[in-house]
C-alpha cells in the first residue's frame, strides 16, 4: 500500500463517525481505487487474462518488439530496420491509420511479422461499453480483411485501458489481450540515446517492448527519435543473447 494510500485510510478511520460508517467508507474508497485499477493499468487484471511477458522457454533469453498506432508515413522506415537486422516485430495497428497506408501493412505481413489489432481509432476504453469495444475491433478487421491482410489473434487497447467488455469482446473474437513489460515513452520524443538506455537497461528475457510507429490518429507523427534509436536497441538486446519472437507466436 502506498504512503498515500495509508494517509487516507488513517483520516477515515479518525473521522469522527461510528467505526462500521468509517469502514463501510473504506470499502468504498477501496472499491473505487480497485476499479480505477482495473481500468487504466494495463496489465491488471485479478483473473490474470492478459498477457504481458513472454512465457520462459528453456533457458532462451527472449523478447519482442511492439509497435502501436501506425502505419504512417514511418513505418516503412521501421520495416527497413527491422529487415536489415533479421528480426520480426508485432505491429498493433489502428484501422484509420491502416485505411491510409494499406501497401505497408501487407508489406509487413509479407516480411513475417504480425499484425495485431489496436482498434479503429485510438479512443480510450476505460469503462467503455461493449457495443462500442465491438465497433473498434470489428473495425479494424474489416479493414484488414478488405487488404487480404489475416490479423494475428491479438488485442491491445489504445493506453492499455479497459473495461469488462473488452473482454467479452476478445473472447468473442478469439483475441488474446496484450499489454507490455516494457514502456520508453518514445512518444514524448527524448533523446534517443535515452531511449536505448530505458530499452535496454533492465532487459529481461520475456520482456514486450512497446515502441510507436504512429502518435494516435495523427496523419503525420514525429517518431525520429525511436527510428533513430531502434538499431541500437536490436543490436545492445542482441548482443546480450536475446532472440527476438512476435507475441502470440509462444
Ligand atoms: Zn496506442
Amino acid at each position: 500500500m502506498s504512503a498515500a494510500a495509508v494517509a487516507i485510510a488513517a483520516g477515515v478511520l479518525s473521522l469522527p463517525a461510528p467505526l462500521p460508517l468509517r469502514l463501510a467508507a473504506l470499502a468504498v474508497i477501496a472499491g473505487v481505487a480497485g476499479d480505477q485499477a482495473f481500468r487504466r493499468l494495463p496489465a491488471f487484471d485479478p483473473l490474470g487474462r492478459i498477457r504481458w511477458h513472454l512465457p520462459s522457454a528453456d533457458g532462451v533469453k527472449r523478447c519482442a518488439l511492439t509497435f502501436d498506432d501506425g502505419p504512417s508515413p514511418a513505418t516503412a522506415a521501421v520495416l527497413d530496420i527491422l529487415a536489415a537486422e533479421g528480426v520480426p516485430a508485432t505491429f498493433f495497428v489502428l484501422g484509420t491509420n491502416v485505411e491510409r497506408h494499406p501497401e505497408v501493412v501487407q508489406r509487413a505481413r509479407d516480411e513475417g511479422h504480425a499484425v495485431g489489432l489496436h482498434g479503429m481509432d485510438h479512443a480510450k476504453l476505460a469503462g467503455a461499453a461493449a457495443d462500442a469495444i465491438e465497433r473498434q475491433v470489428s473495425g479494424v478487421r474489416r479493414v484488414l480483411a478488405q487488404l487480404g491482410v489475416t490479423p494475428a489473434r491479438v488485442y491491445r487497447t489504445p493506453h492499455g485501458y479497459k473495461s469488462r467488455g473488452v473482454f467479452e469482446v476478445a473472447r468473442r473474437h478469439g483475441l488474446t489481450l496484450w499489454a507490455w513489460s516494457r514502456g520508453v515513452w518514445d512518444t514524448d520524443r527524448p533523446d534517443p540515446i535515452v531511449l536505448v538506455r530505458r530499452a535496454t537497461r533492465l532487459a529481461r528475457s520475456g520482456m514486450v517492448l512497446l515502441l510507436h510507429d504512429g502518435r494516435g490518429e495523427e496523419p503525420q507523427p514525429d517518431v525520429r527519435p525511436m527510428l533513430a534509436a531502434l538499431p541500437a536497441i536490436i543490436r545492445e538486446l542482441k548482443h546480450r543473447g536475446f532472440a527476438f519472437v512476435r507475441v502470440g507466436d509462444e
